[in-house]
């Protein structure tokens, strides 16, 4: 069991992400690997079918067909919604 004292001294807010995150939000998307959380198929970000004309722009799993990513941009603001995908990966930076 896991001193608590020791768990608060590892614990950091959600600034430290910040390097991390941006290096993944600014990635190339065509080099992301998704693996679908419907089917658990990995698949290129590119190899997605896209339906560029709903409301969101949504990406379905070319295995499944489920929906695993919905983006939308507009006078409020942008938003992404990713509960489709169980992990996006891509290349080391640099
Ligand atoms: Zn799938």
């Amino acid at each position: 069991m896991s001193d608590p004292t020791e768990e608060r001294d590892r614990r950091l807010d959600g600034n430290a992400a910040a390097g991390v995150l941006a290096e993944v939000m600014t990635m190339d998307p065509t080099t992301a690997m998704l693996t679908c959380a419907h089917c658990h198929s990995r698949t290129a970000l590119g190899a997605h079918l896209v339906y560029a004309d709903a409301p969101a722009m949504v990406l379905r799993c070319p295995g499944c067909m489920q929906v695993v990513m919905r983006c939308a941009s507009d006078d409020s603001g942008r938003r992404l919604e990713m509960t489709g995908v169980q992990l996006l990966s891509a290349p080391p930076v640099g």
